[in-house]
Parts: C-alpha cells; structure tokens; sequence
C-alpha cells in the first residue's frame, strides 16, 4: 500500500509517502520557525497562512520524490487532531479534495498517535507497549495493551514538557525554540542549580512542571536582583535534570506495573540528548526494551501520520468525506475498532 500522509496540525507544513506502513518513500518537512521566532511563539493565524502558502508545493514535491503517481496512492491520510483548529483545517481540505477528486479513501488521523507510530517506522512495535510522549503540548504515559489501543494513564497537570522547556530558555536568554538550547546548555555545564522534582501522589502517572517552571524564574529574578549574571548553564542543567529524572521513573514505573514489554519514547522533546541518555541507561539497567525515533521523525512531520494511518488502514476503517479538524480530540475516541 502506498499512503500519502500530511501534517498541518502546527507550525510544520509536511508531506510524506509511506509504503506498508514503515518504508518511508518521501517525507517532506516545511518549518516555519524563522517565522515565528519573531513572535516568541507560534501565532495561529501566521500558521494558517503559511500552511495555505505552502501545502500544495509540499506534497507535489512528496509524490515526486517517493517516484510514483497520484493514482497509485492507497488512501490520503491527514491530521485531524488535536491542534490549533486554523491550521488542522488547511490540510484536512487538501486531504479531503485529494480524496475526492481521486476517488481514494480518507484516514483522519491523531497527532499523538502519529508521534508514538513514529517508531514503527524504526521496527514493529511489541505489545503490550507504553509510550512516554513528551511534546510541546503533550506530556503523557500512554499503555498500549495491543496494536492501535490507546489509554493515557497519566499526563501533566499543567505545562507541557516542551512548553516548560521553551518557557524556561526564554527566561535564559533563547529564542523560540528553546528546548534545543536548554539541552545543550545542559550538558555542557560544569555547575548546576538544585531544582525540585514534582513526583506528585506516590502512586500518580500525572505529571506537573509550572512549579519547577516558576523556581526557575525565581533564580533568575533573583540573580538580577543582586546584579549579578544569571548562570544559565547551571539553571539548564538543574532544570534538565529534574525534568529527566521524573519522566524516567515514572515511565520505568508505569512498564512495571502494566507488565509492558516495550517503551517507546516520542515527541519533539524525544530529540533531548540528556533525556535519550538517561532512559537508554535506565532501561539497560531494568532489561526494558527501549525505541526512540531517528531525531527527524521526533519533532512534527507527515511520515509518522503515515505510520498511524495504516492500522486504520489495514482494517479498512475510514474517514467519512465530511471530516472535520477536531482539534482537542482524544487519543481514545481514535483507538481501532476491533
Ligand atoms: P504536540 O505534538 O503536543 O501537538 P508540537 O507538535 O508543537 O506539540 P513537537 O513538534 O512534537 O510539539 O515538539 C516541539 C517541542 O519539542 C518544542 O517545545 C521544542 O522546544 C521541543 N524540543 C525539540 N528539541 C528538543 C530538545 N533537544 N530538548 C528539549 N526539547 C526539545
Ligand atoms: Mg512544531
Ligand atoms: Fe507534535
């Protein structure tokens, strides 16, 4: 099967062909970074438009290089959700003409579940699985007791990792994205600022950084007070560290209790060295069989949609033509039916 796959869901316009849901024919990924650094954030309605600019080009030059026709595609899979709504819509109408004017059948799919069908396209998944997704608006443990079923058993309880991270290189000193920045800064240090851990209940799956967030501000705020240069090397570090170690037990902890026989690690900040690092050494240590994606399938991009959509494919479970963007759809609602 070949499925053309497109993401629009934020601030990355991205098209890719997937063969029998791993082989990776083309994967195109259009950034609009350089865009919204300017802001300090993604704006929706900049998003949107750059989405309508770019989305037609994208997935022309998609087809292209995966070297096959539009009449050879199985299905047109598209983010559905969740997302900002503005962007979600540009590639849920090119999906949805697409389907139409070529008579092939449409996969609405979920961002989430693209980001943890990511590693599929590295090697099949064994179930029961939990994935460990940690992105710019999601942080969750996600038990997978077989292919395509979802329970979130835990999630943050305000921040997103990612955001905290882009929060917090903000108040050191780096632009937008800053997580990139912040990992780095983290490994190079020599000294480190102490941080609390937010463990929440002993027997909770939830998490929370607004409270590490804001002790970071508070060390910040304070060196300035005195006049003196904040140490942003220590901070980063400090922050990493806490970050890390709570996001390796309890994902350690959740693969116990669930009896999982596979972690899989995903979402933009899966790219955070310090966070490899350490889950690649915790996981040998607990004989826990770990999958990260390549750093390209980590951040958004289409391929990983493609991934996701072959279960639904597989099963012939199809989006009807008058899908909608639905963007805070839940990672339930988009389980297989059996
Ligand atoms: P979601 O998938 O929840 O809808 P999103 O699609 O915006 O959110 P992703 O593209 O998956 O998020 O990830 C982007 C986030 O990953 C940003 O917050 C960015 O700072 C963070 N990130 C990227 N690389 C790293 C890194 N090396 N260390 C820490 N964070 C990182
Ligand atoms: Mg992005
Ligand atoms: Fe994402």
């Amino acid at each position: 099967s070949y499925i053309l796959a497109l993401e629009t869901s934020c601030d990355e316009t991205s098209a890719a062909v997937i063969k029998n849901g791993r082989e990776v024919l083309s994967s195109v990924i259009s950034s609009q970074i350089e865009t919204h650094k300017a802001f300090g954030g993604v704006v929706p309605e900049v998003a949107s438009r750059k989405h309508v600019e770019k989305i037609t080009l994208i997935l022309e030059q998609a087809i292209q290089e995966a070297g096959i026709s539009l009449n050879d595609l199985s299905a047109i899979a598209v983010t559905e959700g969740p997302g900002l709504v503005g962007a979600l819509l540009v590639g849920v109408v090119a999906a949805k003409t697409l389907a139409m004017a070529l008579d092939k059948p449409l996969i609405g799919t979920h961002h989430i579940a693209g980001h943890i069908y990511a590693n599929r396209l590295v090697q099949e998944i064994e179930y029961p699985a939990m994935a460990l997704v940690v992105s710019g608006g999601h942080t969750e443990l996600v038990y997978m007791k077989a292919e395509g079923q979802f329970q979130v058993i835990g999630r943050t309880r305000d921040d997103a990792v990612g955001e905290a991270y882009d929060k917090v290189a903000r108040a050191i000193g780096f632009p937008y994205p800053g997580g990139p920045h912040v990992d780095r800064l983290a490994i190079e240090a020599d000294e480190v600022v102490e941080l609390p851990r937010s463990w929440l209940e002993p027997d909770s799956y939830d998490f929370s950084f607004s409270g590490l967030k804001s002790a970071v501000l508070n060390v910040v705020n304070q060196s300035k007070m005195r006049g003196e240069t904040v140490n942003a090397a220590a901070i980063a570090r400090g922050f990493q560290e806490s970050v890390v170690e709570v996001l390796v037990e309890k994902a350690i902890r959740a693969m116990k209790e669930y009896g999982a026989r596979q972690l899989l690690l995903c979402g933009g900040v899966a790219a955070n060295k310090g966070l490899r690092t350490a889950l690649t050494a915790r996981c040998e240590q607990e004989n826990v069989s770990l999958l990260i994606p390549p750093l390209t399938y980590c951040t958004d991009n289409a391929a990983m949609i493609g991934a996701a959509a072959y279960l639904k494919w597989e099963r012939g479970q199809f989006t009807p033509l008058d899908m909608k963007a639905e963007p805070s759809m839940s990672l339930e609602e988009w389980s297989v039916r059996e």
